[in-house]
């Protein structure tokens, strides 16, 4: 397979932030850990590899000039709403699809359970349809954008400071899809 990998943000846009925390270094790191497990079966792109604003559009037309066979965006959510008293903190990962797209709707159900193990005690969110996020609406292959956990959550964001945690989150993005791949073919 032709995979693009999409660690969101980067450069003058940060993405989410919180205390020394910026989603789009978070996020860098995750890619990276996911490209270096990929390629040993896959062709793999990334859409950045440093610290660079790339824009929306660019990120599409990578994916769409190479002919990719699936688009996977990371990022990390975050609660814009100040905690009440007495309520939970948002926390856990979620996957978003276009709707109506069976392929990505494969590939985000064999990317689950490795997802959900990112934080086994916060529960997954779910796999979750929209037609509102521009790399999932532009992209013409399968596409999937995954918020990997909440920043501003704390036990979340302890977890995001750590390098090695990052690395971990990548390499099981990179199990989810090699397990999609594996399927595909009729082996499992
Ligand atoms: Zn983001």
């Amino acid at each position: 397979m032709k995979i693009v990998l999409d660690p969101g943000h980067g450069g003058k846009d940060p993405g989410a932030m919180f205390r020394a925390l910026r989603e789009a270094d978070i996020v860098l790191d995750m890619a990276l850990a996911c490209l270096s497990r990929l390629q040993l079966w896959h062709c793999v792109a990334l859409t950045r590899t440093s610290d660079v604003y790339v824009p929306l559009a660019d990120r599409v037309q990578i994916a769409n000039w190479w002919g990719a066979d699936l688009f996977v965006s990371i990022h990390t959510n975050a609660d814009p709403d100040p905690d009440a008293p007495g309520m939970p903190e948002a926390k856990g990962e979620e996957i978003w699809i276009y709707p109506d797209s069976s392929t990505s709707l494969d590939v985000a159900n064999a990317i689950q359970d490795h997802v959900d193990s990112f934080f086994p005690d916060h529960h997954f969110r779910g796999i979750k349809e929209t037609d509102h996020l521009y790399v999932l609406k532009h992209t013409q292959m399968p596409a999937l954008l995954i918020e990997t956990g909440f920043i501003d959550n704390i036990n979340e964001h302890t977890a995001f400071a750590n390098p090695l945690f990052r690395r971990r989150i990548g390499v099981q993005l990179a199990r989810g899809i090699l397990l999609y791949d594996k399927g595909k073919q009729g082996a499992v």
